[in-house]
């Protein structure tokens, strides 16, 4: 057959566009187009023989139970490790599940972590809260200068976590410079990278060990399921990452798994897109007179730009605006929109607007959230697949109102 020589067999010469519809894909012998939903707990063998190989790991490939092994959550494993550059992937119920296990996994009791303090909700209170519950110590620093991590670093300090842009201010972490700290004291880097997006910010390539995502976010996109991937080299996903998942068992349903199959299919045309919109936005409110302040990394104004630039490829979809008038003046803007919902999800095909300060960060005190830049009148605005106009428009009529 003429198609045998074909170099776009090889899906590493696939550029990433191609990966995100082909990636990981598998037929069955009906030759289905889209991909099959697997839903089965488990499997049945030819023989006794060969469930004892399979059990031994010396079938490839092979599946004993979904808890580990799903043909479904295969396919959206691969594919993402494909489009990430990754080695292997490992997928999960929820962006939770997934930092969790890249964190939990390379610790034990006596270790310490190193993260910045400037972390989603969820990400804080496992290194925070739960790690020192098990003997693992942890500090937080800012992470804006990577001094500070060095500062912070210990014999036995483990595993270094960050996320840039941070939620919900954006402010950027070097993730070279502190690859190159952790390394220098034999501790792993795990980046949690929903902000930027796989499209806009290659960790791996700067020098992270695992890289983490809500698939909840711009991977689905559109608001139906949660689920969470890490990815990084087959050593450590097939290592540490899979016993983990195989043994605690927060595994993506194959459902769920199917759903972000087809999200990633939209996944780069969404992004640019809600990105391009981003753009028109921050230029239409960056000289507003009733904000205080407009923060996006792509942005001349953002004290990090030589970082954004140098470190991601576009500023991506997420924006925050400190309104004049604190907190009412965030009320008033959100409360006057008419197409923008007020909601404290990201990177849906939706607009969505949210004051962090009484909802994602309001279990933090006032003085964790000033030291993170949480003001009583800041929104953190995740820019959707709407007109660009007709944002401007929405978000322009609620300004007048503030
Ligand atoms: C949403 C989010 C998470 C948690 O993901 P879930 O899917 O909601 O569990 C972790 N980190 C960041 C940066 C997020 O935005």
């Amino acid at each position: 057959m003429s198609r045998d020589k074909n170099p776009l067999l090889d899906p590493n010469r696939r550029a990433a566009a191609t990966q995100m519809v082909h990636g990981g894909g598998k037929r069955t012998d009906f030759n289905e187009t889209s991909e099959a939903i697997f839903l089965n707990s488990g499997y049945s063998y030819p023989s006794s023989e060969h469930a004892e190989l399979l059990f031994q790991n010396k079938i490839p490939g092979g599946h004993n139970y979904s808890r580990f092994a799903n043909p479904t959550v295969d396919m959206f494993q691969e594919r993402m490790a494909l489009i990430e550059g990754a080695e292997a992937g490992r997928a999960f119920a929820s962006g939770m599940a997934a930092v969790t296990n890249a964190v939990m996994s390379q610790v034990r009791a006596g270790d310490h972590i190193v993260a910045a303090q400037a972390l989603f909700g969820g990400c804080r209170y496992v290194v925070e809260d739960y790690a020192p519950r098990f003997g693992v110590e942890s500090t937080l620093v800012d992470g804006r200068d990577p001094e500070n991590f060095a500062r912070a670093m210990r014999p036995n300090t483990k595993v270094v976590f960050l996320e840039t842009p941070t939620n919900p201010t954006l402010e950027l972490v070097d993730i070279k410079a502190v690859a190159d700290i952790a390394h220098a004291h034999g501790a792993k880097l795990i980046v949690d990278n929903v902000f930027s997006t796989a499209l806009y910010q290659k960790p791996l390539q700067l020098g992270a060990d695992l890289v983490t995502y809500s698939a909840t976010k711009h991977i689905d996109g559109q608001g139906r399921v949660l689920g969470g991937v890490v990815l990084g080299s087959r050593e450590l996903i097939e290592g540490d990452v899979h016993t983990f998942l195989r043994q605690t068992g927060a595994t993506l349903s194959a459902f769920n798994a199917w759903v972000l199959l087809k999200g990633l299919e939209t996944y780069e045309l969404r992004i640019r897109q809600m990105t391009d919109s981003a753009e028109k936005i921050v230029a239409a409110l960056a000289s507003h007179p009733r904000i205080n302040r407009v923060i996006y990394p792509h942005h001349p104004s953002h004290p990090q730009y030589e970082l954004a630039k140098r470190q991601m490829q576009r500023g991506s979809t997420i924006i925050a605006l400190d309104v004049k008038g604190g907190q009412e003046g965030a009320f008033t803007l959100s409360d006057s929109l008419a197409v923008i919902l007020i909601s404290n999800n990201l990177g849906d095909a939706k607009s969505l607007i949210t004051h962090p300060r009484t909802t994602t960060h309001a279990r933090f005190t006032e003085e964790v959230r000033l030291e993170t830049g949480v003001t009583p009148g800041l929104l953190r605005l995740s820019v959707g697949l709407e007109s660009p106009d007709d944002l401007i428009a929405d978000l322009m009529y609620g300004l007048d109102q503030v």
